[in-house]
């Protein structure tokens, strides 16, 4: 079709309002106008490519092209309007909108395998086909975690395609992978993987190390649905080039990691990395805009205990030390541990007669627990000089689990178990 032009909306604008009918937009392109970081493109290739809304290969680079005409002149309601009429679009059910969002998820994760190792490369990576042979690397650890907590194998945890605590079941196989590593290189994590956990400098590191690159991974594979701004990727390469260099000279320290005690088994895993807004007296923390500081956290679950790994770089001391200390004097751990994963923690693992018995009642609680925190942040640049200045909407007690979520229950004897 030829290019959309002012005109051509007038037209429109024009007898959309004469016959009373007025702009109709589908859903999805509202959700467009109101929020610009969607990565749209992507989005309307993967409903041409399944043929969804109305789009298909023949038409999707007009629409694509019609649309930006219209997105770069403000977005007019009419303007969009007009491009929905012209293309016939039409609405998405829910469930085509998450087969459409899975099949963006399922590209994205092919163009984004890599080895992340710092030695990475041909003569070092296992190799197939003349690539890097990446493999499903696990975020948590496989062999022992998922015997402790699946049943039969199998875990409950986030559905990925709608965000939603919804108790979709998934397979060891599967759960809590990331495609970041070759099977080489994956090795570095043996001491995690294989190795029983002692609490050596080593393993606190590597646990930290692993939340690190998980979460980064997966953002970058989010990155096809949503843009994050120019700022977060340098963000990253810093925070990289600290732990690239100290996993290649064994500087185990350049963690520091405040670990707790659960004296008894739950049967719940995670993995993590967040930073935290306010700390448990309410305080805001005052955080860096040009490297941002992490926390990495680790829930792990053991024969007859459970752990909560709380990392962070050891340059990062003086702002979550004090964090930890709080929770070791508060006296109310399992609640403390269940509001910090809740509103921050997404790879979250559960065995499922656990879940469908303690989690699921919780489930809307969850949810409103992670969007108090999901894209409350907000960085504006004012004053004089430009100054970035935090804007947030979270609350300030977030922290002391207002939701009133406690993920830790004592199961009744033979009821869990796998
Ligand atoms: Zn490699």
């Amino acid at each position: 079709m030829e290019p959309l032009t002012k005109k051509i909306i007038e037209e429109y604008a024009m007898k959309a309002i004469m016959s009373g009918k007025g702009f109709m937009l589908p859903k999805w392109m509202l959700a467009l106008f109101f929020d610009r970081n969607i990565e749209w493109q992507t989005y309307l290739e993967g409903c041409a490519q399944m043929r969804k809304a109305g789009l298909h290969p023949g038409n999707v680079a007009d629409v694509i092209r019609d649309l930006e005409f219209v997105l770069n002149d403000g977005g007019s309601p009419q303007g969009l309007g007009c491009i929905a009429e012209r293309y016939d679009l039409q609405n998405l059910s829910i469930a085509d909108e998450a087969a459409v969002v899975t099949r963006i998820r399922s590209k994205a994760v092919n163009m984004e395998e890599r080895c992340w190792h710092p030695a990475a490369g041909p003569t070092t990576c296992a190799m197939k086909n003349g690539r890097p042979d990446i493999i499903n690397a696990h975020s948590l650890q496989n062999a022992k975690v998922f015997n402790l907590i699946g049943d039969r194998g199998n875990v409950v945890w986030m559905n990925k395609a709608t965000g939603e605590l919804d108790g979709t079941i998934e397979g060891r196989s599967r759960a809590s992978t990331f495609r970041g590593m070759c099977k080489t290189h994956d090795a570095v994590f043996n001491p995690i993987e294989v190795e029983e956990f002692t609490g050596t400098d080593q393993q606190y590191f590597l646990f930290a190390y692993r939340a690190y690159l998980y979460s980064m991974h997966v953002k970058r594979e989010m990155r096809h649905q949503r843009d994050f701004g120019p700022e977060w990727e340098s963000d990253e390469d810093q925070t990289k080039a600290i732990f690239d260099k100290a996993l290649l000279a064994k500087q185990w320290d350049v963690v520091e990691t405040q670990a707790f005690r659960l004296p008894r088994k739950y049967p719940v895993a995670a993995t993590g990395k967040f930073y935290l807004e306010r700390d448990f007296l309410e305080n805001r923390l005052v955080l860096g805009h040009d490297r941002r500081e992490f926390v990495y956290a680790t829930l792990l679950p053991r024969d007859s205990e459970t752990w909560f790994l709380f990392s962070y770089l050891t340059q990062d001391h003086a702002l979550y030390r004090p964090i930890g200390e709080q929770m070791r004097s508060r006296g109310s751990l399992t609640k403390d541990i269940s509001a910090m994963l809740a509103s921050h923690v997404e790879n979250m693992y559960f065995n499922p007669t656990y879940f469908e018995q303690f989690i699921r009642p919780l489930a809307d609680r969850i949810k409103a627990a992670k969007e108090e925190v999901n894209g409350n942040g907000l960085t504006i640049y004012g004053g004089p000089d430009q100054q970035p200045l935090e804007v947030s909407w979270t609350r300030e007690d977030y922290l002391l689990n207002p939701f009133d979520i406690q993920l830790f229950h004592d199961q009744p004897k033979g009821a869990v178990t796998p």
